[in-house]
């Protein structure tokens, strides 16, 4: 968002909680939506991410015994002119910072709330200190900070998995370049292993598990693991033992329901403070590079910042609801529907076949025409 801001000589600024810029999400998917709209933000960016990440040409499905169920060629690229790429969260990161002046990432600023008015917008932060600005994006996460102050809609709700990843330097003969392993049980347990290249591989485990309880440290972490897959065949038993539990990240998985709005004035959302989803589908990063784009073309072409916000919210509401009802139907999620005709209108958008969603996914083009 930041680059795509700076690019219209808008003096944007990030605000961080973290002490440090370290990667805590192991590894990601970036699809044909999320890659074509880094490529407008940063013309170039894409071909510098095929570089760092590893373009995934085949998926294998297999029981946790070990027995291959099927084979997938993945023809992204030749469909959408993007591939799938698998790239290591630093890497990503590192690459993102790399086109920003370093003084504008501000660390250990964890934001508390704001206050506007019709000047501007001042945010408060756990630092006793306070930032003046004419514009606020909440774009903070699943445990929003700025959308509780705007929404106020409380925690978000646990979607009945817990989920674990890390990535490593490692090798082993059933995992392939340019190749995803995904391994499946009956209980709801699964099991992926994603080639990143230069030697890396990001897995990651889920269960299904009524509570969301979080282990009280790395080592328990792994041991539940370890439980968790006990009889599961190679490469599972190895990839466990020899990660570090430092490197393993565990996360209950959590969404929200929809939102009718997210903007106010000054102050919006973006990415996951937005539209949260289950991660089934791989869009939370994706969604978020579409919000940076079409926001600051909103910001380019509209007379004034609550004119952009509108136009922005208009935008890309439809787009993310769908996506968010589709992780959540496939995750056969249910939500404490508030809104029943709302999310039902939602659900009947959502039910387009597996081929259309897909089209419809992945021939997203960022647009560059004006919203006034
Ligand atoms: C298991 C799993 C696998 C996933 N796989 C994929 C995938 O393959 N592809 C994909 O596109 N998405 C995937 N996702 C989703 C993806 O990780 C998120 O959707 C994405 O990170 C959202 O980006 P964001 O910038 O909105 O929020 P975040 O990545 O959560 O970033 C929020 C930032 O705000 C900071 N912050 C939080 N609160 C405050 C505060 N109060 N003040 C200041 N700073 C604050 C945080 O430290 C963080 O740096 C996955 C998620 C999970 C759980």
């Amino acid at each position: 968002m930041v680059i795509a801001l700076r690019n219209l000589d808008i003096n944007a600024q990030v605000y961080e909680k973290a002490h440090c810029l370290r990667p805590v999400g192991a590894g990601l998917s970036l699809l044909p939506n999320g890659l074509n709209s880094l490529e407008v933000i940063s013309p170039g960016i894409t071909k510098t991410l095929k570089s760092a990440g590893s373009q995934t040409h085949k998926l294998n499905l297999h029981k946790s015994t070990g027995e291959l169920i099927g084979q997938k060629s993945v023809t992204l690229q030749e469909k959408y002119g993007q591939p799938m790429l698998q790239i290591r969260w630093s890497q990503l990161q590192d690459i993102l910072a790399s086109q920003l002046p370093p003084d504008i990432i501000h660390l250990d600023h964890r934001c508390i709330g704001f206050n506007q008015n019709h000047q501007g917008v001042e945010v408060s932060f756990d630092n006793n200190t306070t930032v003046k600005a004419d514009l606020l994006i909440g774009a903070d996460g699943l445990n929003s900070a700025v959308r509780q102050t705007l929404i106020g809609d409380g925690e978000p709700c646990y979607a009945g998995r817990m989920s674990w990843r890390a990535v490593i330097r490692y090798s082993h003969p059933k995992l392939l370049a340019n190749e995803v392993m995904s391994m499946t049980a009956p209980d709801g347990k699964i099991f992926g292993f994603f080639d990143l290249g230069s030697g890396y591989v990001f897995w990651s485990a889920a269960t299904l598990c009524p509570e969301g309880n979080i282990s009280p440290n790395p080592t328990a972490i792994k041991s539940r693991l370890q439980e968790k897959f006990a009889d599961w065949a190679e490469p599972v038993q190895e990839i466990l033992q020899v990660t570090n539990p430092e490197d393993i990240v565990e996360r209950p998985i959590c969404d929200r329901p929809p939102l009718e709005n997210w903007s106010q004035s000054r102050v919006t959302l973006l990415g996951d403070a937005a539209h949260p989803m289950v991660p089934l589908l791989g869009q939370g990063a994706n969604t978020a590079f579409e919000d940076a784009w079409e926001l600051s073309q909103c910001l380019r072409h509209a007379v004034n910042i609550e004119t952009a916000l509108t136009n922005y919210e208009n935008s890309r509401k439809p787009r993310t609801q769908v996506i968010q009802i589709r992780n959540a139907v496939q995750a056969k999620r249910a939500y404490e529907a508030d809104s029943e005709t709302y999310l039902s209108k939602m659900m009947q958008q959502a039910q387009l076949s597996d081929t259309e969603f897909e089209q419809w996914l992945y021939n997203y083009q960022p647009s560059v025409t004006s919203h006034s």
